[in-house]
Parts: structure tokens; C-alpha cells; sequence
């Protein structure tokens, strides 16, 4: 049980707790809306030692250059000590996050501690590559870190989904400088500490703590980078790629969705209806990968969605920390204001709203100043309303009803994005036609979202550039070397010997 959040959180630069020299910035619990500590923001200077610090690590500390056995260890003592601190990691997210506090330790923390199991895992089954059908000379492909790396991180799962980023860089040798986002610090800056003690070398991760305009904008601007892995949002990336490309640094850029959950009259209905409601509502409705656009076969849409709309209103909505709760607050003021906007425009949208779109009634005093809403769900006359094109990142799901497998095809690749899509159906052609014809980096059928780490996970589109999994952070994280050898002393030819 965490006593007291920290007071004032800094960067961690070199192993220890860094002076930053910037502005102060409030950090929020989206529960209460009360101020519960303060964030002081790395300025260049700040962001200039911590690349330093990565860059002295990656050539002195011996961690680029670790027998793979000993590099394995301390993933692996990683990621004991993420599960040993399991509970303390998910109290300091919930805090400045609002997710329920049981979705954070029975999900993403396990999941925090399971990314360094598995790249730990993953570089012990790697393999080189030989040629040697050149005659007289063998060639082989070595696999070397790259250097530094900058890490960004979004707020809807900082954890999560910065750990796999983390451990990625690290496994293949790299160090590396994290930015979290401002809005939630607290627990990546205790898991940064976790990983010293369970034996992480100084300097190989650093955190910069602050805005993305200032802080970010440093460390993608910074000379020392030599890679660039980001998840957020479009356009954002689409700033950082620019940035990226004036110095030709390499980058992977994991950015928004607004993926098609297809529920066809031949799909298991009461699965497709649980899923429907996980993929849109957990993680308080803030996930890339959302279901937020659920198409319905025709011949079962009024019953589908009166169905959903039933149980969307019976969702447990209140304090994050309680164990029975589904939904909690909002991350911010600002960003609740934004989605119950798209419920205040509904009609003029073309959207008819089925439930929600207000502040819930009926909690507690104490939990009066926080971001809650209850969970929307509207009809939308087509593909093309606001609400169906562009990203929401809340507890907002649209429905549209489709005639036939080409109607609901053509609607859910209508978008600029390409994520992730849902399948339900049980109907084998049907399914194996949809795989096929989706365009996005994700298929899931007839299952919520299932990540798995050896499988390349990234978007089609505006949703990104690059993936994230095993075999692509081996190659997003390596620099690749060909060595030639003959097998002989050759005869080169003698230039100025007469
Ligand atoms: P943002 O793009 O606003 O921010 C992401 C990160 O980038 C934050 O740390 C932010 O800092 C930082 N940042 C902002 N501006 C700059 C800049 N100019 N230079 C460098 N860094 C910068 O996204 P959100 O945090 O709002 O996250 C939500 C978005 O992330 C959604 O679009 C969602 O779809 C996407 N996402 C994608 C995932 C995927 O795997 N494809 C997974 C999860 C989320 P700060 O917040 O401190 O300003």
C-alpha cells in the first residue's frame, strides 16, 4: 500500500533522482480532481545530461557488449521485481491515470513484468545469417546495438506500454532516455527505480519527466538520439517523423485507430456482446486499439443494440481504487470535456444518442471534482459523421447497422486509420474473406484483444509506421553487419606496381 505519493517528481538521470531545472506542473488524481503532487519538468539541459548519461552507459557500462547469458539475468531479475512491486506500480498509475486499480495490477503490470520475460527469452534463441556460395569467401551478419534511444510514451497506459518499449531497447544492448507523458509520471518513475535495483547499470534507462512541446521535443531534437520509438497520437508522430527525418534517425511510431468491431448475424451474439462492451469500456474507453466502431448485421441489430445499450447503463462507474468498479474517471478535465462534446454535437453530427453523454449521477461526495462520464453509445447515420472518422479515446462507442458482407467491408476500411479490426462470425468463409479483405495491421475473430509479443503489432495508415513484437524490435533495435572473410589469401590487383 502506497503511504503518500511522492511530493515532487523528477527526472532520473545516471542512475539517481535528477534536478531538473524547468517549470512546476501540477499532477492530478482524475479521481477527486485534486492536486497530488508536482511535477518538475526537464528544460534542454536537463534532456541534454540524460542523453549524455545513455550515451556514456551504452560505451562504458559494458551493457552493449554483455555476454547474452548475463544480459538475460537481469531481464529476468526485471521482471521478478516488476511483479514483486506489482501493487505499489498499479497505486501510483491509478493515481494520476483514474484506471481501476485491479485492471492495472492483474493486466498491466503483469503484462510490464512479461515483456522482460519475453525479450529476455526472445535473445536466447537468436541466430546469425552465412553465405558463403560466393566462391572462396564466407560472409556472415552480425547483429550490434544501435546506441540511444528515445522512448515515448503515451497516457493511457504508460506502464504498459512503455515497459515493452523499454525492454525491447534493452534486450538488444541499447540504452536508453524515456519520456512518460506529463499527465501521468508517477508510476513510470518508480518502475525506472525498480529497474536499477533489480540491477539495471546506471545510466542504461533514464526518464526525462515534462511536457511533450518542451521535453519531448528536446530529446527527439537531440543530437545524441540515434533511434526514436514513440505511441500516441497521429499527429504527433507525424511531428516527431518530421523531426526524426532532418537527422535520418529511424523510427516506429505506434499512433491512434478507429477500428471496426463487425458483429455478423452468424456470430456467437452473447460473446460478441461481452466483447463489444470490453473493447469499447475497459481501460475507461482510452485505448488505441478500441472497438469503437461497432458494425451490426441488420438482421440482428436491434436486438444487439438494445442488448448493449442495456448493460452499457449497469456498468459500476466510481473511485478507481474500489474492486468493483468497470469505469472510472476520465484521464483529465480537458480530455472529458472533448468527449462529452462529441455527445453535445451528437445530432448535429448525425449521431442519435442511445445512452449517456452527461456526468453520472448518485457518487459519493468526495468523487465530485473528478472526470467521470457515464458510457455512450450512439446510432450514427453513416461511416462519414465526426464520431465515426475521428478518434474519441473515451468511453464512446458508435453503431452502424450493414446489409451483407461487401456493405460491412467497404465501411469498416472507410478511415484513415488501420489498427486493429474485430471479426465475429462463425461462419468460416465469412471470416477467412474479412481476414483478407481488412486493412489494418490487426485482425482479431471472435476474441477482445489478445496481444501476442512474437507477432509484429503496429497500424496500417495514419495508425503507423513500423511494429512492435519480437522479431521487429530485433530488427528496429539492431544495426546489422556483414562480415566477409576468404577462406584464402586473395590476389588483389596491384595498382602503381608496374
Ligand atoms: P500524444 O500524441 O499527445 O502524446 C504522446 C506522447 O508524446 C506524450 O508523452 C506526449 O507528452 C509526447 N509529445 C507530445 N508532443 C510531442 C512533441 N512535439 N515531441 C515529442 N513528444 C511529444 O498522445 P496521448 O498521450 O494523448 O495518447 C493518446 C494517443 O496515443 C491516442 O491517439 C492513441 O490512439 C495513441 N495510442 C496508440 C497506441 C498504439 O499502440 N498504436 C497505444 C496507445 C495509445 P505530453 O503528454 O507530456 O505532452
Amino acid at each position: 500500500m502506497v503511504e503518500r505519493y511522492p511530493e515532487r517528481v523528477t527526472s532520473f538521470v545516471a542512475g539517481r533522482a535528477w534536478a531538473d531545472r524547468g517549470s512546476e506542473l501540477p499532477i492530478v488524481d482524475p479521481s477527486t480532481g485534486e492536486r497530488i503532487g508536482t511535477l518538475v519538468e526537464a528544460g534542454a539541459e536537463d534532456v541534454d545530461a540524460a542523453v549524455r548519461a545513455a550515451r556514456s552507459a551504452f560505451e562504458n557500462s559494458g551493457w552493449a557488449r554483455m555476454d547474452t547469458g548475463k544480459r538475460q539475468e537481469t531481464l529476468l531479475a526485471a521482471h521478478d521485481a516488476i511483479l514483486a512491486h506489482a501493487d505499489e506500480l498499479a497505486e501510483l498509475e491509478c493515481a494520476a491515470l483514474g484506471v481501476p486499480l485491479r485492471e492495472l495490477r492483474e493486466r498491466h503490470m503483469r503484462r510490464a513484468a512479461y515483456n522482460f520475460r519475453f525479450f529476455a527469452e526472445f535473445i536466447g534463441q537468436m541466430r546469425g545469417e552465412v553465405y558463403d556460395q560466393t566462391e572462396g569467401y564466407r560472409s556472415i551478419v552480425v547483429r550490434e546495438p544501435v546506441g540511444v534511444a528515445a522512448l515515448i510514451a503515451p497516457w493511457n497506459a504508460p506502464v504498459a506500454l512503455a515497459s515493452m518499449k523499454v525492454a525491447a531497447a534493452l534486450a538488444f544492448g541499447n540504452t536508453c532516455v524515456l519520456k512518460p507523458s506529463e499527465q501521468t509520471p508517477l508510476a513510470l518513475r518508480r518502475f525506472v527505480e525498480i529497474l536499477h535495483e533489480a540491477g539495471v547499470p546506471d545510466g542504461v534507462v533514464n526518464l526525462v519527466n515534462g511536457r511533450g512541446p518542451v521535453t519531448g521535443a528536446a530529446l527527439v531534437a537531440h543530437p545524441g538520439v540515434d533511434l526514436i520509438s514513440f505511441t500516441g497520437g497521429t499527429e504527433t508522430g507525424r511531428a516527431i517523423m518530421e523531426a526524426a527525418g532532418r537527422r535520418l534517425v529511424p523510427c516506429t511510431m505506434e499512433l491512434g485507430g478507429k477500428s471496426a468491431n463487425i458483429v455478423f448475424a452468424s456470430a456467437d451474439r452473447e460473446r460478441a456482446l461481452d466483447a463489444a462492451l470490453a473493447s469499447i469500456y475497459s481501460n475507461n474507453g482510452q485505448q488505441c486499439l478500441a472497438g469503437s466502431r461497432i458494425l451490426v448485421e441488420r438482421e440482428i441489430a436491434e436486438r444487439f443494440i438494445a442488448d448493449f445499450v442495456d448493460r452499457a447503463r449497469r456498468i459500476r462507474i466510481g473511485d478507481p481504487r474500489d474492486e468493483t468498479t468497470e469505469l472510472g474517471p476520465l484521464a483529465s478535465a480537458g480530455h472529458r470535456e472533448r468527449v462529452l462534446g462529441f455527445a453535445r454535437d451528437a445530432a448535429a453530427d448525425g449521431l442519435t444518442l442511445l445512452t449517456g453523454g452527461d456526468a453520472p449521477r448518485g457518487l459519493p461526495d468526495r468523487l465530485s471534482g473528478g472526470f467521470y462520464v457515464e458510457p455512450i453509445a450512439a446510432l450514427a447515420a453513416d461511416n462519414a459523421v465526426r464520431a465515426c472518422q475521428q478518434e474519441i479515446f473515451g468511453p464512446f462507442a458508435t453503431f452502424q447497422i450493414f446489409d451483407g458482407y461487401d456493405d460491412a467491408i467497404r465501411r469498416a476500411n472507410d478511415t484513415e486509420f488501420g489498427l486493429v479490426s474485430y471479426v465475429w462470425s462463425d461462419h468460416l468463409p465469412t471470416v477467412e474473406r474479412a481476414v483478407r479483405d481488412l486493412r489494418s495491421g490487426v485482425v482479431w475473430v471472435n476474441t477482445t484483444m489478445t496481444r501476442e509479443l512474437r507477432a509484429p503489432f503496429g497500424g496500417y495508415a495514419n495508425s503507423g509506421v513500423g511494429r512492435e513484437g519480437g522479431e521487429a524490435c530485433m530488427q528496429f533495435y539492431t544495426e546489422q553487419k556483414t562480415v566477409t572473410i576468404p577462406s584464402r589469401p586473395i590476389a588483389v590487383r596491384r595498382f602503381g606496381a608496374g
